[in-house]
């Protein structure tokens, strides 16, 4: 069942949320030595969400849509019941005292989180191959990675151990696994969902949002989360723009649509070359107007953005610093705080994120500032602009979610570079706080594997992209007989 089957299934009582978990606990069971999606799994406490939610169910509560409906949340949200950690040696087993707006809403939506979710070490990662707690294997190869830093997330939904995943995306981290899992996956208009609870990385680009096997589950857990949140500050205060609507609406006649030049070309795997070709195509004849559109400053995306991302990071990561929560390590009663301090940030933090954090602290030095964090916000507000022109033309925009689909586990880990070009389609739109989403458009013919399309739109625009995903979901599960995850190894 899909996430709106199920939920509509426990509204009309022929399921119930106990039944609903316990179904997912055990499918979690059998495949999660293989997967390794989650860090932490708690039946009990899953089942006591469950038991609370049909108690409400019962009370003649009607808590909405989802209700009942399990969910993996990634473990960079806080959340009371359950450990958070960001998958960081620095906080192995901490407990936080509060909820995270986001986990906070999805209780109030009758949501059961399940457990919480590997990823790459606070966020920093393309393949979940950063985490401190060991890999998560994508299911459809369980040799490959399944994306990061959301990877945990996105192999827990595509072995259907959930129905639906949280992710967040500060340079690509929804999209990006979900397009390698052949899931939707959507980074929602920067500030349309709250930061307020969720571990920060680069506070100016973290952005949570929904995982999901089809384009209206992600709509309608974008829906159940997202909104206005005067615990944050950069939360923006407008409604949430009508994805679910959009999602059910799932045409594209007339719509313009743009093909960002700069998304393509060179240094693309063929395959997602072509099924991005034939989804554009798919498009048109789906009564689309296609045209081909220019976004120069695109080219500099990546490199303001390990300017931009580590300079942040370098800044939020300083709060771990062994006094107040969290590992300390040496404190034998010799060594002064200092001390403490740095034997605990030398073990709790693992390689990548020490690069970064050395990175930032570099571009933020005042002899470089200007050169460096100076630049890159320039080169920021040149996206910007790239953006607010094009969408002068079209209604939404297009290209391939990644430049290659799922690689081996392994191979880029030696090669930071290589890794961060996993997300060189998905970043401008989080430079420019657009809303972006990635849809299934079929496997690529050298390895069979899936290959995401990726739609931006404008700020608070998110409903387009929901209306052009469902619409090529539409039309591609038609035109194969089914949804493509029925075609990986670990489909039920
Ligand atoms: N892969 C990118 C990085 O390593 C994006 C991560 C993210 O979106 N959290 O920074």
């Amino acid at each position: 069942m899909s996430a709106a089957e199920l939920g509509e299934a426990v509204r009309a009582r022929e399921t119930t949320a106990v039944e609903a978990a316990g179904a997912y606990l055990d499918r979690a069971a059998d495949v999660e030595s293989d997967v390794h999606a989650f860090l932490h799994l708690d039946r009990e406490t899953a089942l006591a969400q469950a038991r609370a939610v049909d108690e409400r169910i019962a009370a003649g509560e009607d808590p909405g849509p989802l209700a009942g409906v399990p969910v993996a949340h990634k473990d960079v949200f806080t959340t009371v019941d359950m450990p958070t950690t960001a998958a960081s040696r620095i906080l192995a087993d901490w407990r936080p005292p509060y909820d995270a707006t986001v986990t906070a809403r999805l209780r109030q939506a009758g949501m059961v989180i399940l457990g919480k979710t590997n990823m790459d070490e606070f966020a920093m990662g393309s393949s979940t191959e950063n985490s401190a707690f060991g890999a998560t294997r994508n299911p459809w190869d369980l040799t490959r990675i399944p994306g990061g830093s959301s990877g945990g997330s996105s192999a827990a939904v595509a072995a259907f151990e959930a129905p639906l995943a949280t992710g967040t995306d500060t340079g690509g981290s929804i999209r990006q696994p979900a397009a390698v899992c052949g899931l939707v996956g959507a980074k929602p208009t920067y500030g349309g969902s709250s930061r307020y609870g969720l571990i920060a990385f680069a506070s100016s680009l973290d952005t949570p949002g929904p995982i999901a096997r089809s384009v209206l589950d992600a709509a309608l857990l974008h829906e159940a989360f997202s909104g206005h949140d005067p615990h944050d500050s950069t939360s923006v205060d407008a409604p949430v723009p009508p994805v679910v609507e959009a999602a059910r609406r799932a045409d594209v006649a007339g719509l313009r649509v743009g093909v960002v030049r700069e998304l393509g070309g060179e240094g693309y795997q063929p395959g997602v070359q072509q099924r991005f070709q034939e989804a554009v195509e798919l498009l048109e004849s789906l009564g689309a107007k296609v045209v081909e559109v220019s976004c120069p400053s695109f080219d500099a995306a990546l490199a303001a953005y390990y300017l931009i991302a580590p300079s942040e990071c370098s800044s939020n990561l300083a709060r771990f610093d062994a006094m107040r929560y969290g590992l300390r390590v040496g404190d034998d009663g010799t060594r002064s705080a200092e001390e403490v301090m740095s034997l605990t940030r030398a073990e709790g933090f693992g390689p990548e994120v020490k690069r970064r954090i050395i990175l930032g602290t570099y571009a933020l030095s005042s002899g470089y500032y200007d050169a460096y964090y100076g630049s890159a916000q320039q080169v920021r507000t040149l996206i910007k602009r790239d953006f607010d022109a094009a969408f002068e033309n079209v209604d939404v925009l297009v290209s391939p979610t990644t430049p290659t689909t799922a690689f081996p586990i392994g191979e880029r880990t030696g090669d930071p570079m290589a890794m961060y070009l996993a997300d060189l389609c998905t970043i401008p739109a989080n430079l420019a706080g657009n809303a972006a989403l990635s849809v299934p458009c079929g496997l690529a013919p050298e390895d069979g594997l899936p290959v995401g399309l990726q739609i931006m739109a404008p700020v608070l625009a998110d409903d387009r992209t929901y209306r052009v995903g469902a619409a090529v979901e539409a039309a591609l599960n038609e035109r194969q007989g089914g949804p493509l995850l029925a075609n990986s190894a670990y489909a039920v």
